[in-house]
């Protein structure tokens, strides 16, 4: 049996099925029980969104690993974190998606994720950059060259010079 929880005024809960995290295999504690200073900017920007909110489909009760930061996402079964800064994740991320390119100068807008679940790990880069011909062949080479999946979306009515670039890789583990 895992660790179990006492809920406000109810019962234990268990906390996940396995009990440990699904990255690292890590202790867990409950979203509601991360002290505020660890919270923001970044220990997990796909549960604490850099502005302002939260993740809608996490909840106080979801887990989180306190080695690794993973949170449990309920809906699909997996483990989730996301940082803007790609050396940051404790199970470092794959060379092709640390190493493929990102605009420099919008650098903070870059999103990187890690994702544990069902024997595989996919790991993505998001960002919204300007459009350019050629930054946009150098992607689709380097996904080429490196196996990612890419996705290229262009921006709503209004922005149609921007461009909304997702890239992932997943391995088994
Ligand atoms: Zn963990």
């Amino acid at each position: 049996m895992g660790a179990r929880v006492p809920s406000r005024g109810g019962a234990p809960r268990v906390m996940t099925p396995e009990h440990r995290c699904g990255g690292s295999g890590g202790p867990l504690i409950r979203l509601a029980d991360v002290a505020p200073d660890q919270k923001r900017p970044t220990t997990n920007a796909d549960v604490w969104l850099v502005e302002g909110g939260a993740n809608a489909l996490y909840s106080d009760e979801s887990p989180i690993c306190a080695e690794c930061w993973m949170a449990y996402l309920a809906p699909i079964d997996k483990w989730s974190r996301s940082l803007g800064d790609p050396a940051r994740f404790k199970a470092p991320l794959s060379r092709e998606i640390r190493e493929f390119p990102v605009p420099e100068r919008n650098r903070p807008s870059v999103v990187y994720n890690q994702m544990y679940g069902a024997g595989a790990v996919t790991e993505s880069v998001g960002f919204w950059c300007q459009r350019d011909e050629s930054f946009t062949q150098a992607l689709q080479d380097y996904a080429l060259a490196n196996n990612l999946t890419l996705d290229l979306e262009p921006g709503p009515p209004g922005k149609k010079d921007q461009l909304l670039v997702s890239a992932s890789y997943t391995r088994r583990v």
